[in-house]
C-alpha cells in the first residue's frame, strides 16, 4: 500500500476510535443509574447496621444463576454485540471477588425482539420483566433505553435493565446494578435527583456520627453526596453540617464515581448482600452451578479447508463439559458478521449467504456456566465455492439438530430443508410469539434435499418459532418475517 494512503487510512481509524470512545464516555456521563432504593429497605438497614458492624466477612460462598435476555427491535436488529457482553460477564466475577459472591449464566441467552422494549419507559419496562423473567434466576436485560438511564434494578420484579452502549467491557453498570439487585443503596442516598436530605449523612464518625440512620446506613462507607458522575482522586471542597469537608470514596462501586475508579464494596455492604440472598433469594443461593471445567478449543470437523455451496454447515465435535459454543463467522475482506451465537448444538446452518470466491473466518470457543471467559479464540479462514461436495450431513455421525430455514428475515418465503433429519414423516408448523398456530403442514421426508416452501406474504411482521416434529422430537427455529 502506498505510504501516504496508509497514513490517511491510520488517520481515519484513529479518528473513528477517538470518536466512538467519546460516545461511550457520553452515555456514561449523560445517563445516570434509574434505581431508587426504598425509604424501608434503609430503615431495614439501619436496623441491622449494629449487627453488621460486628460480622466479619464470612467465608460463604453463593454461586448465583444469571439468566441474561438481549432484547432487539421487532425486525430482530439491534441487539448488543454478544462478544463484548460475554466479555462483560467474564469480568464480572473479578469485580465481586472477596465478597463471597459469584455468578454464572443460565443457558439460553433469551432473545426477545419487541421495539416497545428497546426503547422503553418504566412501566413498560417492567412489563417486558414480567413476561420474560425466568424463574430462580437473577435476570438481566440488555436493551436501547431503559428509561433514559444507564441500567436500573426493578425491585417490583427484581430484575435488571441495562443500556447497550453503557456495558462496555471496562463498564461497572452491571456490578453496580446488581449490587442493587442484592439490596445495596447508592453511598450517596438521598441526594438523588437534586435532592438535600434532611437528615444528610455526617463526614464524622465515632461521637456524633449518624452514619448508622443516614445516608446509606453503613458506617463504612464515608459520607457522599456526588449524584452525578465524577472522576477521582475527588478535588471538591463541599462541607457538611458540622463544617467537615466531604471525601467520598471513588473505590466503591455503589458511587458514581468514573468506572476506572472503582474497585470494590465495603465490608458492611458485603455482609448485607449475603443477608439480602440469604433473606429474599434462597432459590437463588440453593441454585447448583455446574462445576467449574477447563475447557477445550472445539475442533470443526467441516469444513475443513472450504466451505461447498450444497453443505453449508459448521460441524464440530462435542467438547468434554462444554454446556454451549460461542460461534462467530466473518467476511475475511471485509470484516461484515454473518453470524455470530451461542449454541448447545454441534452444528450452525449458514443459511446461504456466501458468496463464490469469498473467504470467510469462523472463531470459536467452548463454554460453560462458570466458564465463559474465551481466552483468546483462533481463527480460521474458509474458501467458499459453488462446486459442490459429495458429503452430506449423513456423513458426520454424533452431529445434533439439522434443519435449516432462510432467508431470515423472510419477506415472501421462507425456505425450510430437513436435509440432516431421517427420513419419514414430519409436522412442520409456525406459531406467533403468543404460542398461536399460523401455519401447518405434513411432510414426508424422503431423504431428498428438497426446500419446503412456506409462503410468508399473509403473515404479520414479528418474530415466529418453527417447529418441526417428527421421529420422537421437536427442533425450532426463531424466525423473523418482514414485508
Ligand atoms: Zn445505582
Amino acid at each position: 500500500m502506498n505510504c501516504a494512503l496508509r497514513n490517511i487510512i491510520i488517520g481515519l481509524l484513529a479518528i473513528l476510535s477517538v470518536s466512538i470512545a467519546h460516545a461511550q464516555e457520553a452515555d456514561l456521563n449523560t445517563y445516570g443509574c434509574g434505581t431508587r432504593t426504598s425509604a424501608e429497605l434503609i430503615k431495614d438497614i439501619s436496623s441491622f447496621t449494629p449487627a453488621l458492624a460486628n460480622l466479619k466477612r464470612t467465608a460463604v460462598a453463593d454461586t448465583l444463576p444469571l439468566s441474561i435476555h438481549i432484547v432487539g427491535k421487532d425486525d430482530g436488529t439491534g441487539y448488543i454485540s454478544l462478544d463484548l457482553l460475554l466479555r462483560m460477564l467474564c469480568k464480572l466475577n473479578d469485580k465481586y471477588t472477596g465478597t463471597g459472591i459469584s455468578f454464572y449464566v443460565k443457558w439460553p441467552i433469551q432473545y426477545i425482539n419487541n421495539s416497545a422494549y428497546y426503547t422503553h419507559v418504566a412501566s413498560v419496562g417492567a412489563q417486558m420483566m414480567r413476561e420474560n423473567n425466568v424463574p430462580d434466576a437473577a435476570n438481566i436485560y440488555f436493551v436501547n433505553d431503559p428509561d433514559g438511564t444507564c441500567g436500573y434494578y426493578q425491585p417490583s420484579t427484581r430484575a435488571v435493565a441495562i443500556k447497550n452502549s453503557c456495558a462496555g467491557t471496562n463498564s461497572t453498570t452491571l456490578t453496580h446494578e446488581l449490587g442493587h439487585f442484592l439490596g445495596l443503596p447508592h453511598t450517596f442516598y438521598g441526594w438523588e435527583d437534586g435532592q438535600t436530605p434532611t437528615n444528610a449523612e455526617k463526614v464524622t464518625r465515632g461521637t456524633g456520627a449518624n452514619c448508622n440512620t443516614a445516608g446509606d446506613g453503613f458506617c463504612d462507607t464515608d459520607a457522599d453526596y456526588l449524584a452525578e458522575r465524577w472522576n477521582c482522586p475527588y478535588k471538591g471542597n463541599k462541607t457538611d453540617v458540622n463544617g467537615d469537608f466531604y471525601h467520598p470514596d471513588p473505590t466503591l462501586y455503589m458511587s458514581y464515581s468514573a468506572d476506572n475508579c472503582m474497585t470494590r464494596f465495603s465490608d458492611m455492604q458485603i455482609a448485607w448482600m449475603q443477608n439480602t440472598i440469604g433473606s429474599s433469594y434462597p432459590t437463588l443461593a440453593a441454585s447448583t452451578a455446574p462445576a467449574y471445567h477447563e475447557l477445550a478449543a472445539p475442533n470443526i470437523i467441516y469444513p475443513t479447508d472450504t466451505i461447498h455451496a450444497n453443505l453449508q454447515y459448521i460441524i464440530w465435535n462435542k467438547v468434554q463439559d462444554a454446556e454451549v459454543y460461542y460461534i462467530r463467522v466473518t467476511q475475511k475482506q471485509t470484516g461484515r458478521l454473518l453470524a455470530e451465537t451461542t449454541t448447545a448444538d454441534t452444528i450452525l446452518a449458514l443459511n446461504g449467504e456466501l458468496m463464490q470466491d469469498n473467504t470467510y473466518t469462523i472463531r470459536m470457543a467452548a463454554m460453560n456456566g462458570v466458564n465463559i471467559c474465551r481466552g483468546n479464540m483462533p481463527s480460521r479462514d474458509y474458501a467458499f465455492t459453488n462446486k459442490p461436495t459429495d458429503l452430506t450431513l449423513q456423513s458426520f455421525s454424533g452431529v445434533t439438530q439439522g434443519i435449516r430455514s432462510f432467508p431470515n428475515p423472510a419477506t415472501q418465503t421462507l425456505n425450510v430443508y430437513l436435509d440432516f433429519m431421517p427420513v419419514g414423516d414430519y409436522k412442520i408448523s409456525l406459531r406467533n410469539i403468543s404460542g398461536q398456530l399460523v401455519h401447518q403442514y405434513n411432510y414426508t421426508h424422503n431423504g431428498v434435499n428438497a426446500a419446503i416452501n412456506i409462503a410468508v406474504t399473509d403473515m404479520a411482521n414479528g418474530l415466529y418459532f418453527l417447529y418441526v416434529a417428527g421421529g420422537g422430537k421437536t427442533i425450532s427455529q426463531k424466525v423473523v418475517v418482514t414485508h
